[in-house]
C-alpha cells in the first residue's frame, strides 16, 4: 500500500456531493459480513453485513486453547528476542498431531499464536480506531492482515471449497463505513453566516449612511445564509 489510508481519504473517493455534504464519512467500525450475490454486468458485490462480535471470537479462541495437549517440554520451543520460535518442523519436543489432518504440529507455537489472537482482538476496537482516524500506514497493514481484515482476491476466490461446508458461505472480516453529521462544518458555515451578516451591516450602513438602512440589508443576508444553510443541511440528509 502507497501512502496512508484514513477517513479523509476515504471522504475523498466518495462522489462529489458527498465529499462536500455535512452528512458524510465520519468512521469505519468493523463488521462481519457473507457475500448475498454477485452482479455481473454492473460488477457490484452485495453482503450481508453484522456487527462484529469480539466475544464470540474469543470465547472460540480460548475453546481452543483448552482443547490444546499439554506442553510436554516448557523449556523447549521458546522465542528468541526478536519474538520469533523455531522453523516448522516435523518433530520437536513439543508435537502434536492435527485430529482432522494429522498434520504435526508444536503446541508451544499453537498455544503462542492463540494468546497473541486472542490480546488482538482484546486491542483491536482501540487500535482500529485510532488507525482509521490517524491514517492507515504500510507498517500497519500488517496487524490487519494478522486480524483476517485485509484478503487478497484470490485467497477469496480459492475458498470455494470451504463456502461448501455452510449454505450460507463464508463469514469474511471487513469494514463498514459510518455517516455522520460535520458539526465542526455546520457550526463554522453559521458562525460564517453571522460574520458576513455583521459585515453586510457595517458596510451598508458606511455607504448608505444610515444604520436602518444597514440593518435592514444585513438582515437580508442573514435572511439568505440562513435559508442556503438549511437548503444545504437539508440535502445533506436526503441524498
Ligand atoms: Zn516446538
Amino acid at each position: 500500500m502507497d501512502g496512508v489510508l484514513g477517513i479523509p481519504e476515504l471522504r475523498r473517493q466518495c462522489s462529489w456531493w458527498k465529499r462536500h455534504s455535512l452528512y458524510s464519512v465520519v468512521g469505519v467500525k468493523e463488521v462481519m459480513f457473507r457475500f448475498a450475490k454477485f452482479d455481473k454486468r454492473t460488477k457490484e458485490v452485495s453482503v450481508y453485513v453484522k456487527d462484529f462480535d469480539y466475544k464470540s471470537r474469543i470465547a472460540e479462541i480460548e475453546s481452543a486453547v483448552n482443547h490444546l495437549p499439554s506442553i510436554e517440554d516448557p523449556w523447549e520451543c521458546g522465542v528468541d528476542i526478536m519474538g520469533k520460535g523455531h522453523t516448522p518442523v516435523d518433530i520437536c519436543p513439543n508435537t502434536a498431531y492435527d485430529s482432522i489432518d494429522g498434520e504435526p504440529y508444536c503446541v508451544a507455537q499453537e498455544l503462542r499464536k492463540r494468546t497473541l489472537q486472542r490480546e488482538m482482538l482484546e486491542w483491536l476496537p482501540a487500535m482500529i480506531e485510532f488507525y482509521w482516524q490517524n491514517g492507515i500506514e504500510s507498517d500497519q497493514v500488517e496487524f490487519l492482515e494478522n486480524g483476517n481484515f485485509v484478503r487478497q482476491y484470490e485467497d477469496l476466490a480459492w475458498d470455494r471449497g470451504t463456502d461448501a461446508l455452510s449454505p450460507y458461505g463464508r463469514v469474511i472480516y471487513g469494514f463498514q463505513l459510518i455517516e455522520g453529521w460535520h458539526i465542526r462544518s455546520i457550526f463554522c458555515l453559521f458562525i460564517g453566516s453571522l460574520f458576513l451578516s455583521a459585515c453586510v451591516v457595517a458596510i451598508s450602513t458606511a455607504i448608505l449612511h444610515s444604520f436602518e438602512a444597514g440593518l435592514t440589508a444585513g438582515s437580508y443576508a442573514l435572511a439568505i445564509a440562513a435559508v442556503t444553510l438549511a437548503g444545504l443541511t437539508f440535502f445533506s440528509a436526503i441524498i
